[in-house]
C-alpha cells in the first residue's frame, strides 16, 4: 500500500555530491511544473493511501515559490510534508527564517537537512547550523540526514544545534558507484541476494521525477506518470510482471544478474554495487524501466 509520494521536483543541484543517487549538479535538466505537480497530487488523493508529500530533487529551493506552493497545496489535501534541502540558502539564522517563515507552525510540516563530509569540510556545514537555529526559532521540526564518509577522521555527531542526526550507510549507485566502489572493502556477489532498502512486494514509497518516470528506485521506473495516470500507474503495479524487479523481489541483485546470465565480478561493495552494475548492462535492453538518462549519468558525459 502506497504511502509515501516523493518529488524529484528537479534534477539541478548548486552541488554535485560525489555520492549523489540521481547524479544532481548544476548542470542537470528536468523540474517539474505546477501544472504536473498539480496532476501527481491530486492522482495521489484519488487512491486513498497516500499519507506523506516529500519534496526533493536535486535542491529544491532552487525553484522556491514552486516548492513553496507545491507544499500548501499538498497540505490543503491533507498530506503531510516533507522538505530535503542541503541549505545553500541559510547564509544566517536571520535570513534562513524568511525562506522558512511559509512553513512556521505549520504541524505537518518537517524539514530534513543534509549535511555531512560530502556536502562540506565538516560533518555541520555552517548553512545547516543556521538552517537548523532558524527552523528551532519558528517551531519547525527538523532533523539531519547524514552519510557515512568512507575515510571520515571524525566521527559524525549525534545532533546539530538540537536536530537530530541520521546516519545512513553510502550505498553505491548512482554518483557513488563510479566515484566510490574502486577504493571499498567487498565481498562476495552471491551475498547480495536481497535488495537492502525497498520492499518491492509491499511498496510504500516511490519517487516521481520532472519526466513522469515513477520510481521504486531511483532508475527502476514501474511507468510514467505523463503517459498513463498516476493512480493507474500504482493500482496496476504488480513487480512480478516487471522483468526487472521480477527477479530482485526474489532474490535481489544476484537473481538479476542470474536471469540475464549477466557476466560480473568476483567482489562487490554491496547490494546496490551489484544491482547498479547489473542494471547499466540491462538499461538499453529495458530503456523504458531503466531510466532515464539522468539516473544513469549519461547527461554528464
Ligand atoms: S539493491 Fe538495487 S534496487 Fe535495491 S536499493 Fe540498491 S540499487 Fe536500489
Amino acid at each position: 500500500m502506497l504511502k509515501g509520494v516523493h518529488f524529484l521536483l528537479t534534477y539541478r543541484c548548486d552541488l554535485e555530491c560525489d555520492h549523489c543517487f540521481v547524479w544532481s549538479s548544476p548542470k542537470a535538466k528536468g523540474v517539474f511544473t505546477m501544472e504536473r505537480i498539480n496532476n501527481i497530487l491530486t492522482e495521489s488523493k484519488k487512491l486513498g493511501t497516500v499519507e506523506t508529500v516529500s519534496i526533493e530533487g536535486g535542491e529544491p529551493f532552487l525553484y522556491y515559490p514552486i516548492m513553496v506552493k507545491t507544499a500548501r497545496r499538498a497540505m490543503e489535501l491533507g498530506f503531510r510534508v516533507e522538505i530535503l534541502s542541503n541549505c545553500y540558502w541559510a547564509t544566517c539564522v536571520e535570513d534562513a527564517q524568511e525562506w522558512l517563515i511559509p512553513f512556521a507552525e505549520a504541524k505537518n510540516v518537517e524539514l530534513t537537512l543534509s549535511s555531512d563530509l560530502y556536502h562540506g569540510e565538516k560533518w555541520a556545514t555552517e548553512e545547516v547550523k543556521n538552517a537548523a537555529r532558524a527552523a528551532k526559532a519558528l517551531n519547525l521540526k527538523s532533523d539531519i540526514l547524514a552519510v557515512k564518509y568512507p575515510l571520515a577522521e571524525i566521527p559524525c555527531p549525534s545532533e546539530i544545534e538540537g536536530a537530530k542526526v541520521g546516519l545512513w550507510d553510502l550505498a553505491y549507485r548512482g554518483r557513488a558507484f563510479s566515484k566510490f566502489t574502486e577504493k571499498a572493502s567487498k565481498k562476495n556477489w552471491s551475498e547480495f541476494t536481497k535488495c537492502p532498502f525497498e520492499d518491492f512486494t509491499h511498496q510504500q514509497r516511490v519517487h516521481v521525477d520532472p519526466f513522469g518516470y515513477v520510481h521504486v528506485c531511483q532508475g527502476i521506473s514501474i511507468g510514467n506518470a505523463w503517459e498513463k495516470p498516476f493512480s493507474r500507474v500504482i493500482s496496476e503495479y504488480n513487480p512480478y510482471e516487471n522483468p526487472i524487479l521480477e527477479p530482485l523481489a526474489r532474490g535481489g541483485p544476484v537473481a538479476l544478474v542470474e536471469k540475464f546470465n549477466l557476466p560480473h565480478d568476483e567482489v562487490y561493495a554491496d547490494a546496490c554495487h551489484l544491482c547498479y552494475a547489473a542494471r547499466l548492462s540491462l538499461r538499453h535492453r529495458f530503456s523504458s524501466i531503466l531510466g532515464p538518462d539522468q539516473m544513469y549519468g549519461e547527461l554528464e558525459q
